[in-house]
């Protein structure tokens, strides 16, 4: 199975910290207030360990 980044909404407090770290991988859905992760074929390793590490909320896990 795939691994892929996921937000736990309830403790994200759209800092958009991880956009600023990895714009290709999160964004912030302004119709419903919440960030999202956008569907990729692959993630960015790197850049999402670099969004993981500096989320002030720790809010930032892999699944899958
Ligand atoms: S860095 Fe963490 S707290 Fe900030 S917007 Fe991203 S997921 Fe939310």
């Amino acid at each position: 199975m795939k691994k892929y980044p996921s937000i736990d909404l309830g403790r994200c407090n759209e800092c958009m910290g991880c956009v600023e770290v990895a714009p290709s991988v999160f964004r912030y859905n302004a119709s419903n207030g919440f960030m999202e992760v956008v569907e990729l074929e692959e993630y960015p390793l790197e850049d999402v360990e670099e969004a993981i590490k500096n989320c002030p909320e720790d809010c930032i896990s892999w699944e899958g």
